[in-house]
């Protein structure tokens, strides 16, 4: 019998199943009509499960918006009664940040988790009312949640986990003094550390400055997972 299940598993390598997500969010990849795990989500999801920080190096197009919002989704939903924003996930466009709230709602649609978009070029005061009622998760371009957070002072002393995606663009786009300010704001002393995610398209000089400040990246507990 055990051996039967043991052969069952290996037919199985690539299931969404066996990298051990939560039912509510596999029906959800069912219902986006994935098949199998791409090799980064393979590989990234159950690091991130594990609650190390992880930087993800892959091609444009590799699946790597899926192989971050999987398990964040997973782990604010896992204890979904705290209120405050627990989960930021930074893009470098307007565009990019609506297409990751989109595909962010999907993928959260079988739980009890709320999303905003914080984005350049839309309403402000929809935005204020979007965060006034305190949403578990915000999409963000780094210069609009900058300028919310100073004008209402909200805190971001309950982040959980903070995904910097296409580091690379962030960079090149002239971010780096805004994600500091953003950063400054995330728990620290003796607070526990928001879980940091990166990824990349490529490591370059400016994204390998940025993991070797302080704060950001955990030195003895991160995992680099490159393909
Ligand atoms: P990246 O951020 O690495 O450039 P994306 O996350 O944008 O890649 O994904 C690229 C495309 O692949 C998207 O259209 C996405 O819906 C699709 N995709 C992601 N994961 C899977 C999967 N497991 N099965 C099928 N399609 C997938
Ligand atoms: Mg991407």
């Amino acid at each position: 019998m055990e051996k039967d299940e043991k052969k069952h598993k290996k037919t199985l390598p690539g299931a969404f199943k066996a990298l051990g997500i939560q039912e509510n969010v596999l029906q959800a990849i069912g219902k986006l009509g994935y098949k199998l795990p791409t090799p980064i989500q393979r590989k990234a999801i159950p690091i991130i499960h594990s609650g190390r920080d992880v930087i993800a190096m892959a091609r444009t197009g590799s699946g790597k918006t899926a192989a971050f919002l999987i398990p964040l989704i997973e782990k604010l939903e896992s204890h979904s009664n705290t209120v405050g924003v627990r989960g930021i996930v930074i893009s470098p466009t307007r565009d990019l940040a609506l297409q990751t709230f989109k595909f962010t709602k999907q993928l959260a649609k079988y739980t009890t988790l709320t999303i905003a978009a914080i984005v350049g070029g839309e309403n402000m005061n929809e935005q204020f009312d979007a965060l006034s009622k305190n949403p578990d998760i915000l999409i963000a371009t780094p210069g609009r949640l900058l300028h919310h957070l100073v004008e209402t002072k909200m805190q971001l002393k309950r982040v959980e986990m903070i995904v910097f995606d296409e580091a690379d663009q962030l960079f090149d786009l002239g971010f780096a003094a805004q994600l500091d300010a953003i950063i400054a704001r995330l728990p620290s002393g003796n607070q526990q550390k928001a879980q940091t995610v990166l990824c990349s398209a490529t490591l370059s000089s400016s994204v390998q400055e940025f993991l070797s400040k302080d704060g950001v990246v955990s030195r003895d507990n991160v995992e680099m997972v490159r393909l």
